[in-house]
């Protein structure tokens, strides 16, 4: 079953506004074992969208549409559809008294433009939207189903949830299971050939590689939940320590998790990330239980203050070097009384200004002490200034994970 969505609205053809509706409604047809097998954006002219109408009605089973079932002038979803089958728009009594009553609701009445809102093209079905004036369409013409949703993303969804997916649940195919496994620290290409030969053992798998900015995501589908829990085994033992987590998660909750589970805490002291370690643990609810904070360590005295490092070690290897690294850990750790301790230092660039010898743009080093072990790292990465912050912390992160998930 072909099913395609058209994104209708001028804005999403610039940088004004992303088309998220149709992002949201892929994700929600995976789920019911159904794929979108084409999306497009189209802008508020009556041409373009005609045209468009009549080569999807054409191609496809089901047509998504969302955007333009306002009452300005831009508007003009229901129009162009009711054209494209040359049935004229009727009014609907009971929308009409559901747009009055909003009104009445707010001590207002509604304005003549909308009116518009309660036509239909003849031979179609209102859909009630409980959070907005636009109602939506439900058009079954030839064995097709033409869904026309409110362009507001809030309003879509809550009509998608009440009103489509009830409706295509029917059609729907074998629920695909996704297996989701993500790895940090290791290039895709070595990646693709690490796991070339399990791959190869499971072909029958539908297999996406996703190369992130800081990590590399395997996304496996199958109808068949066996297969993927096979695969996934696979996948554990070849990749070791590699595999930073399966499923759902990302490093931080993966790091956060730990903690929990062994009763233990965090500090942080963060140079070139500027916090990015922080905040990427604090995004995940209940992070205060482990994770004590830190401090954003820029310039040398907070560096000093801060930690209480010894200002001779600073002095000797200047601030990127893993024995300063190594001592910012150490001091943000007993500062805070935490069990673990990690710090960041590195040159995000363009200039650096840590005196010393010079440093390559993107080096960073990452240290982690914890009660039995600690580790330093040097390592290069790559990218605009965001982008090396980024990757650096996420390999920080990716250090503590690989620490903790070692005893
Ligand atoms: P409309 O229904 O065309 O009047 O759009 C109502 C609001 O929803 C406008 O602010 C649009 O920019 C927004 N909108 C429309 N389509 C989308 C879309 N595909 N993704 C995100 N926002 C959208
Ligand atoms: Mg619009």
């Amino acid at each position: 079953m072909r099913i395609e969505c058209i994104a209708i609205g001028s804005e999403l053809l610039t940088t004004k506004r992303l088309d998220t509706n149709s992002v949201w409604i892929s994700e929600r047809l995976a789920g019911l074992g159904l794929w979108l097998h084409r999306k497009t954006a189209v802008g508020d002219h009556r041409e373009d969208l005609a045209e468009l109408c009549q080569e999807a009605f054409r191609r496809s089973e089901v047509i998504i549409c969302t955007g333009g079932l306002g009452p300005t002038f831009d508007d003009f979803t229901k129009e162009v559809w009711a054209d494209t089958f040359g049935v004229e728009l009727v009014e609907d009594t009971p929308s009409r008294e559901d747009l009055v009553a909003w009104y009445a609701q707010r001590q207002r009445v509604p304005p003549p433009a909308n009116f518009k809102q309660v036509l239909f093209p003849e031979g179609s079905k209102p859909l009630p939207n409980p959070l907005g004036t636009a109602p939506g369409v439900l058009w079954e013409r030839g064995g097709k189903h033409i869904f026309l949703l409110p362009g507001v993303p809030r309003e879509m969804k809550r009509m998608w949830l009440d009103q489509v997916e009830p409706r295509l649940k029917p059609l729907a195919g074998t629920p695909m299971h996704t297996l989701r496994v993500v790895v940090c620290g290791v290039p895709e290409s070595t990646l693709d050939q690490r796991t070339e030969t399990i791959r190869g053992r499971h072909s029958q798998l539908d297999w996406t590689i996703l190369a992130g900015l800081t990590q590399v995501e395997f996304v496996v589908r199958s109808t068949d939940s066996a297969l993927l829990d096979a695969a996934r085994a696979e996948l554990a033992s070849e990749l070791g320590e590699d595999l930073a987590c399966v499923g759902s998660g990302d490093l931080e909750s993966v790091v956060l998790d730990a903690l929990k589970t062994r009763n233990e805490t965090l500090a942080v002291a963060e140079s070139m990330s500027g916090g990015l370690v922080a905040s990427r643990l604090t995004a995940i609810p209940g992070a205060s239980e482990v994770f004590a904070g830190g401090a954003v360590v820029y310039s040398a005295s907070a560096k000093l203050v801060l930690t209480g490092i010894d200002p001779a070690i600073l002095q000797k290897h200047g601030t990127i070097s893993e024995p300063t690294t190594l001592a910012l850990a150490k001091g943000i750790r007993e500062k805070l009384n935490t069990t673990w301790g990690l710090a960041i230092t590195g040159n995000a660039g363009p200039n650096l200004d840590s005196g010393g010898k010079d440093h390559q743009l993107g080096e960073c080093v990452v240290a982690v002490v914890g009660p039995q072990s600690e580790e330093t790292y040097t390592f290069l990465v790559s990218g605009d200034r965001l982008d090396i912050q980024l990757r650096g912390a996420a390999r920080a992160l990716d250090l503590l994970r690989r620490m903790l998930c070692r005893k």
